[in-house]
């Protein structure tokens, strides 16, 4: 049968681990060989492959991270890596890749499949959700529970104290994590990468809730929203302690900050996720097995569907803006 290969590149997202057990098993009962490889893109250019059977799969479906590993590899950006990578999948009978991963994965997963005639069929795993092509990336919803998580913690705390918390969550290009978790959470402000906001309107209107009686107040903010704050502040790393102090310093009200950083990477995978997971490598699989190419499998509509790679790459700006005026409109 067929030879082909899985991997995970970029940042780890839960939900990998399914989708490689699925692809793995979908593989064997197809008759295909199935490799691993390890590290991304690193272990493609230093042939870091590995056999996968049944058994190497087993116990993962409820484990976060990935058990192939995952880098960032800049080498695999040159011709001269990507040239390396390409010899070693040839010398290993490889013909097709699962490539589970970001944006950035994906790009790379198209310049394979152009410079070669290995075939690659990519899955979106990244917590960011922020890929054309699908209405959710494998992580997002584990994600997006932990994140929903921390919060439930942090009401509890806010009532008792009346303050104002800053929750500071990830994604440096992309607002969907934060805008569907802070709806999901009750957020009162949410602050994204794709809408401008004034720190001078946030600050009035956490003013203003106060004067009414608002016990506690809940800010919502991706880690890469463009900051809009007081001339000549220096910005520090992170936009959620600007914005804290901004707030102590126009209103006087005590903020707290909460960075919830790398806990929203990792986990089990929820339901959703597994079931997304199982279901798009068993897609990816059939679609090498058919012989297809450069697509990414994705999840629109309750269905699976297929898209190119370089449709996937074009379509930006992701945000469902019913859903900003949603989390507005409820939390006025
Ligand atoms: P996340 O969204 O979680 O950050 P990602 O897949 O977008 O995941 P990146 O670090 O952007 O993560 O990309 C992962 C790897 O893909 C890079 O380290 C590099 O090896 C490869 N890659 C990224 N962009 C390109 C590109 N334009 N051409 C070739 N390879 C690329």
């Amino acid at each position: 049968g067929k030879k082909i290969a899985v991997m995970t590149s970029g940042g780890d997202a839960p939900g990998m681990n399914p989708a490689i057990r699925s692809v793995v098993r979908t593989a064997i009962y197809y008759d295909m060989d199935v490799i691993g490889i390890k590290h991304g893109y690193s272990g493609m250019i230093e042939g870091n492959f590995e056999a996968m059977y049944r058994g190497s799969v087993a116990d993962i479906i409820h484990r976060g991270g990935t058990i192939l590993h995952s880098a960032r590899c800049p080498e695999f950006e040159t011709v001269e890596g990507r040239k390396q990578a390409i010899e070693n999948l040839k010398r290993e009978g490889i013909e097709g890749v699962v490539i589970i991963g970001g944006d950035g994965s994906l790009q790379g997963a198209e310049k394979l499949a152009e410079e070669s005639d290995i075939r690659v069929v990519g899955i979106p795993g990244t917590i960011d959700n922020d890929l054309g092509g699908t209405d959710y990336c494998l992580g997002f919803d584990t994600a997006m529970n932990t994140v929903i998580d921390g919060v439930n913690k942090i009401r509890d705390t806010a009532t008792s104290h009346e303050r104002t918390f800053i929750i500071e969550v990830m994604g440096r290009h992309s607002g969907d994590l934060a805008l569907m978790s802070g709806l999901a959470s009750g957020a009162e402000y949410i602050l994204i990468p794709e809408i401008k906001f004034s720190s001078k309107d946030v600050c009035d209107k956490i003013q203003q809730g106060y004067e009414r009686g608002k016990l506690h107040s809940i800010i919502m903010v991706a880690e890469g929203v463009d900051e809009d704050l007081k001339p000549n502040r220096k910005k520090s790393e992170s936009p959620a302690f600007d914005l804290s102090n901004e707030i102590e310093e126009r209103t006087g009200l005590e903020t707290r900050v909460i960075i919830l950083g790398h806990l929203q990477r990792g986990g089990s995978p929820t339901a959703m996720d597994r079931i997304l997971a199982s279901r798009m490598g068993f897609e990816a699989v059939k679609l090498l097995r058919d012989g297809k190419n450069k697509l990414m499998v994705g999840y629109r509509n309750h269905e699976i569907i297929s898209t190119s790679l370089s449709e996937v790459l074009k379509e930006k700006d992701k945000i469902n803006h019913e859903i900003v005026e949603l989390a507005h409109i409820l939390s006025l």
